[in-house]
């Protein structure tokens, strides 16, 4: 017995990702029941509201709040389109999704087609996920064999066709409207909004986008129910998250634990500094989001209001612990080289700003800063924020803005000594 049990273990550890495997652990039971019970539409959807599930690819709006703009009744064609364009640095947990649970997130978006009345959903996978594309395509075969994907689903009369559609590479396509435009085989460039997708998405249709965390935890939520998913998290913050956690500590990985847990427990999980350094800083949600000093990240909890009111935000549940050693000048001049490289230029605070931001940073970092530096790189960061077609911009501006509020002295220290402070020297950064 004890050998059984060992061995399905590993096999389980083997390959996790197979049909057989999702459907022993209770996979498409939900899908089955709602379609063999013909469960209305909008009680799929009431019960997505109440689940107060947010989207977890950054932007945090109610996923069920957002099913329910489109019209399940209103003729033509809608699509389903998840957004696997894991492309924000420090975050790899839906990568995880597609490697090792790929039919959760299938049983999800079938799920969701559903209750839109959509018949046609794609999966839109980064275009450096080639194993994890490869793995989808899998698990899309099993799914359409077993018939769970097609037309008349389990004899319901309900079709939906699901396709994977690989990326380029772009960052900017993980923006909802980019990755629409780059699925119609245009260049991946955000759209003006108004309109909004429910109303005019992929090809002009109502669609609805959602992050490959948030369509997987659909099965779940429909199984377990709404207010049982809210209740594992916080007011305003319901249910668990996926937290990507990488930097200069013992062991990085992907937790999932509710939302409010306090950040000193997940500090804990993964082993604490490496090396015994000491903790100087957290960025919380992805390179995008403000970093907060360490002694005041230890203070707060995982969720999304206690992080704004620290003046950062959640985003996509990617923490990254930074240690003492760390010039922050040094991180920032690779970040803003980063949203500099990735602009997609359709505007001019965007295209001209991020490179200016870059340029400046870059030769602080390099020793030959001026003084008049800082005021410049808080003007440039004025006139991007808030003034740009998509949120890249904003994501350019805010870590610069961040850095400057915690970490002036060491911009300063730069300047004045053309060297850095924390002991690394002057480096030879990236231009
Ligand atoms: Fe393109 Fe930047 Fe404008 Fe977004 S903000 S549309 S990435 S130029």
């Amino acid at each position: 017995m004890a050998n059984e049990v060992c061995f399905r273990t590993l096999e389980y550890l083997k390959q996790p990702w197979e049909l057989e495997e999702y459907k022993s652990r209770g996979g498409y039971e939900v899908l089955t029941h709602i379609l063999k019970n013909k469960v209305g539409p909008s009680e799929v959807v009431e019960t997505m509201k109440a689940s107060g599930l947010r989207g977890r690819g950054g932007a945090g709006f109610p996923t069920g709040l957002k099913w329910s703009f489109i019209s399940r009744n209103a003729p033509g064609q809608k699509y389903v389109v998840c957004n696997s364009d894991e492309g924000e640095p420090g975050t790899f947990k839906d990568r995880d999704i597609l490697r090792y649970n790929p039919h959760q997130l299938i049983e999800g978006m079938v799920i969701a087609g559903y209750a839109i009345g959509a018949t046609v959903g794609y999966n839109y996978i980064r275009g450096e996920f080639w194993e994890e594309y490869e793995r989808f395509e899998a698990a899309l075969e099993q799914a359409r064999a077993a018939g769970f994907l097609g037309d008349n689903l389990l004899g319901s009369g309900f079709d939906f066709q699901l396709h994977s559609h690989l990326g380029g590479g772009a960052y900017v396509c993980g923006e909802e409207t980019a990755l629409l435009e780059s699925i119609e085989g245009k260049k991946g460039q955000p759209r003006f909004k108004p309109p909004f997708p429910a109303h005019f998405g992929l090809y002009g249709r109502p669609t609805i986008i959602n992050n490959t965390e948030s369509l997987s935890s659909v099965p779940v939520i429909l199984k377990e129910g709404g207010e049982w998913f809210k209740e594992l998290g916080v007011e305003n913050s319901g249910g668990s998250k996926l937290f990507s956690i990488s930097g200069n500590i013992n062991n990085p990985g992907v937790f999932e634990v509710p939302l409010g847990t306090p950040f000193s427990e997940l500090f804990e999980l993964v082993g604490g500094m490496k090396d015994g350094r000491k903790l100087k800083a957290v960025i919380p949600g992805g390179c995008s989001s403000p970093v907060i000093p360490g002694e005041q990240m230890m203070d707060l909890t995982m969720d999304y209001d206690a992080i704004q009111k620290a003046g950062s935000m959640l985003g996509s549940g990617a923490i990254v612990i930074i240690d003492d050693q760390q010039c922050m000048v040094k991180m920032l001049d690779r970040m803003s080289y980063f949203y500099h490289e990735e602009s997609c230029g359709q505007c001019t605070p965007c295209r001209e700003g991020t490179g200016w931001l870059w340029r400046v940073v870059n030769r602080i970092e390099n020793g030959k800063g001026r003084q008049e530096d800082l005021d410049l790189l808080e003007s440039v960061c004025g006139k991007i924020a808030g003034r740009t077609v998509c949120a890249l911009g904003d994501a350019a501006a805010m870590p610069v803005r961040g850095m400057l509020k915690y970490f002036q002295e060491e911009f300063q220290y730069h300047i004045d000594h053309k060297r850095c402070m924390v002991g690394a020297g002057p480096t030879k950064g990236l231009g």
